[in-house]
């Protein structure tokens, strides 16, 4: 891949991991280890009226905490994408197919840029029902 299009991706990837531990920050903090986040349980406002009572609103934080788990967990997942992309980069590995090392299609990283398979590889791995 020519240096100027690697560079764009990489570009593309540093900002969409920005954006990620923004998000993440918002749902929940760093844990024990590098790269991973543990989900912050939500904190209501104390309000008592007759119309919501506290059984309610332990309700809604654990319905909160449900929703904020999902998201913590799909936005990690795209993180470690993005962080291993960018490691593929520093190591001039990237843009190869992590299971056949044949070069990823530059249109397929355009649109994705931490794709780690080619297209063949990706559906196998569907078929296999693996998510990456
Ligand atoms: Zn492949």
């Amino acid at each position: 891949m020519d240096p100027k299009t690697t560079a764009l991706l990489k570009k593309a990837l540093e900002d969409e991991q920005i954006r990620l531990v923004t998000d993440l920050k918002s749902v929940a903090r760093p844990g024990a280890k590098p790269g991973e986040w543990e989900t912050t349980y939500p904190q209501f406002e104390a309000v008592e009226t007759s119309s919501h009572s506290a059984q309610d609103e332990e309700a809604d934080e654990v319905e909160e905490y449900e929703v904020r788990l999902a998201t913590e967990r799909s936005l990690e997942n795209r993180l470690l994408e993005v962080t291993h992309a960018l490691e593929r980069i520093g190591t001039d590995t990237y843009g190869m197919c992590l299971t056949c090392h044949k070069p990823i299609p530059p249109a397929r990283l355009q649109a994705n840029p931490a794709a780690a398979y080619d297209m063949e590889c990706s559906a196998t791995d569907i078929a296999r029902g693996s998510t990456a």
